[in-house]
């Protein structure tokens, strides 16, 4: 047996007689010398070249009319473990010649299927679809099935940029509605969708609903729960069914789309509801069914009210006239309400009107229900007051009062209160307006967007976190990507600016926002070696999970290969996975046993990496003995590595 001595950043293969003896062998050591030199000469490579446009979406499939099909009688019906067959037959849902190149990667999860590539959007969906085990009309469901529907997002939640959720029209602003109050400091994007005609039919709506579902979820950015139908993008608690048959069959009356779908993508970035606080984001998943939805009408009988608020009925929806009046001539049902307030129940006040919201001042009649106790519910639809109702009852943390001032209070864009209105300084759009003489809105917004983009890229640049917060004051969209898909975010982390990345993450800057190459702020931050950093982003909710495992798994080969321990803490505490084997199944330890970096071996140990065997069948140990390296052989012992081999049912080393 021959053996080699290491040279510092070369790894070098020793030979293998005895060890493994055919021919298959043989050509996989060639390549796996060959790899290991190449790995070697291309170690001061830059992440760019591995990061790809992939984004993964998942897909929920729950029922509704998007995935029936007719049975023999013409009769409307989900049709079970048929839709994902189905729709890889759909050349615009699934493009197979794509998907077929990507069989040759020897990490690529076929299970996926590849939305065909769309114009403007410079990545590629991935989608996986979770079909439900019985599948729903909507009308069937209640919040056991909101419940579940959040567990299994929040199951996934790391391992996709998005998510879609496949579901009837018919109770969707509900279960919307509920799982955004659900999710608390959401940071991705959840798109519930269906369809008034099934998407297997000629006419169906329901490919560009899906389409546009997946490419919103997975490509935009949107950190908000949202219903696409009929070509807009609305915030989900803002969305009522407007209509049984037209394709149109949603509106949020209160409060503008968030995209509008054309030829292209019109998004209102203004209107998108943006995270304040550093937190992850966390499923609370109770919902409280003591809740009712009481809708006054003239001859209301007060035994109505009366039986309405019974036990175990612990928070009521009133939906009361115009601004918020019941009738004050009926003392019968104001002494009924007063008494169930007394009781400990919470009564909201909203609207029976489509548009506007409560304005309990207005009117006599509106003072009244006040003074009973009642709280404004301002704007909310229906669908949300209820729903918000359920989630704000089941946190039994709070009091009753800051249950009620909760209600009270905008907590995910589902209620529109005077202080809840951003005031805007808008000088300088007006004087580029001017100044530029612009015409038509459509260019202002343009122009404005890309001069507030460079002017807080430049603030950035320059540490002036005063011009940064004017800038935010004006309008300019805290993530608002640069030519190469950077936002102020990735700039900040370069920056290494503490205070300033506080500020951007509290003022909405999106901690899953990757560049056109795949970076996402956290692997900026990782560049950086800056633990500080990194433990923040990891504090609101930054993770690797859903990353390109390839260009963790290079920054590994490169530390251990350079001998660079800081690198290794920096991946650690942003959760990598530092026994993770590359195409030649070789971990960090084999790499820095390989180019003779001691210590590194020795955090990697006390970190508890396993020593496991390579493509050759070969551990760290194995190399360090080979090497004759007895310092690092003696190492290697002290910690009592215990080899992981992998070996097939026959008793063979699996190459
Ligand atoms: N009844 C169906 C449902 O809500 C209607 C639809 O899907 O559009 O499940």
């Amino acid at each position: 047996m021959t053996t080699s001595t290491p040279t510092a950043n070369t790894q070098q293969i020793p030979n293998l007689n005895g060890h493994v003896s055919n021919t298959k062998v043989a050509a996989k050591v060639k390549k796996a010398r060959s790899f290991m030199e190449l790995s070697c000469k291309s170690s001061g490579s830059t992440l760019k070249s591995v990061g790809r446009n992939d984004r993964r979406v998942l897909v929920i499939y729950t029922g509704g009319t998007i995935g029936m099909v007719k049975n023999r009688n013409g009769v409307l019906i989900p049709q079970k473990g048929a839709f994902e067959n189905l729709i890889r037959g759909y050349p615009q849902l699934h493009d197979n010649t794509f998907w077929r190149q990507r069989l040759s990667e020897t990490d690529f999860d076929t299970s996926l299927l590849v939305l065909p590539e769309v114009k403007d959007f410079d990545i590629r969906i991935f989608y996986k679809i979770i079909e439900y085990e019985t599948l729903l009309d909507s009308s069937n469901m209640s919040e056991a099935e909101w419940v579940q529907i959040a567990e299994d997002i929040m199951s996934h939640y790391e391992k996709y940029d998005g998510f879609v959720v496949l579901h009837g029209t018919d109770t969707l602003s509900y279960t919307a509605s509920a799982l955004s109050f659900m999710f608390e400091n959401i940071g991705k994007s959840i798109v519930l969708t269906g369809s008034q005609i099934p998407i297997f039919e000629p006419r169906s709506d329901g490919s560009d609903n899906f389409v546009s579902s997946l490419l919103i979820s997975g490509g935009l950015n949107i950190p908000e729960v949202t219903i696409y139908f009929g070509g807009k993008l609305f915030r989900g608690n803002r969305t009522s069914k407007i209509s049984v048959n037209n394709l149109f069959a949603f509106d949020s009356p209160n409060c503008v789309p968030l995209v509008e779908v054309g030829i292209d993508f019109q998004v209102n970035k203004k209107a998108i509801f943006k995270p304040t606080v550093i937190e992850k984001c966390q499923l609370h998943n109770r919902m409280s069914k003591n809740v009712g939805l009481l809708r006054i009408f003239p001859s209301i009988n007060s035994s109505v009210i009366k039986a309405f608020c019974q036990p175990p009925i612990e928070g009521v929806v009133i939906e009361s006239y115009g601004a918020g009046n019941i009738p004050s001539n009926r003392e019968d049902i104001i002494n009924e309400l007063r008494a169930a307030v007394h009781r400990g129940v919470i009564f909201v006040n909203i609207t029976q009107c489509p548009r506007g919201g409560v304005e309990a001042g207005m009117y006599e009649t509106g003072v009244l229900i006040t003074e009973c106790g009642v709280v404004s519910g301002y704007d909310m639809t229906p669908e949300a007051a209820l729903t918000k109702l359920s989630y704000v009852l089941t946190k039994t943390e709070l009091t009753y009062k800051e249950k009620v001032e909760m209600m009270a209070t905008n907590i995910r864009g589902e209620l529109t209160n005077t202080s809840s209105i951003p005031v805007e300084d808008n000088t300088l759009i007006d004087a580029l307006a001017v100044s530029l003489n612009i015409q038509s809105p459509k260019q202002l917004i343009e122009v404005t967007e890309k001069v507030f983009s460079a002017l807080l890229l430049n603030a950035i640049e320059h540490d002036e976190l005063r011009t940064i917060k004017k800038m935010l004051d004006m309008g300019a969209d805290v993530d608002a990507p640069d030519s190469e898909g950077r936002t102020a975010l990735h700039e900040a982390i370069l920056k290494e600016n503490l205070p300033i990345i506080e500020f951007l993450l509290k003022n909405g800057a999106n901690v899953h926002m990757k560049t056109r190459c795949g970076e996402s702020p956290l692997l900026t931050a990782i560049h950086t070696d800056n633990h500080k950093i990194i433990t923040l982003l990891m504090q609101c909710g930054a993770h690797l999970a859903s990353m390109d495992a390839k260009p963790i798994a290079e920054l590994l080969s490169i530390a251990a290969r350079t001998g660079v321990l800081t690198k290794f803490q920096s991946l650690k505490i942003a959760g990598a996975d530092l026994s993770m084997q590359d195409e030649m199944k070789q971990t960090a330890l084999h790499k820095a046993v390989l180019c003779n970096h001691p210590q590194v071996v020795e955090y990697l140990l006390e970190q508890g990496v396993q020593d496991m065997t390579d493509v050759v069948g070969f551990t760290a140990l194995d190399y360090a003995k080979k090497l004759n390296n007895a310092d690092m052989v003696a190492l290697l012992n002290k910690n009592n590595v215990t080899a992981v081999i992998n070996v097939s049912a026959d008793g063979c080393v699996i190459l």
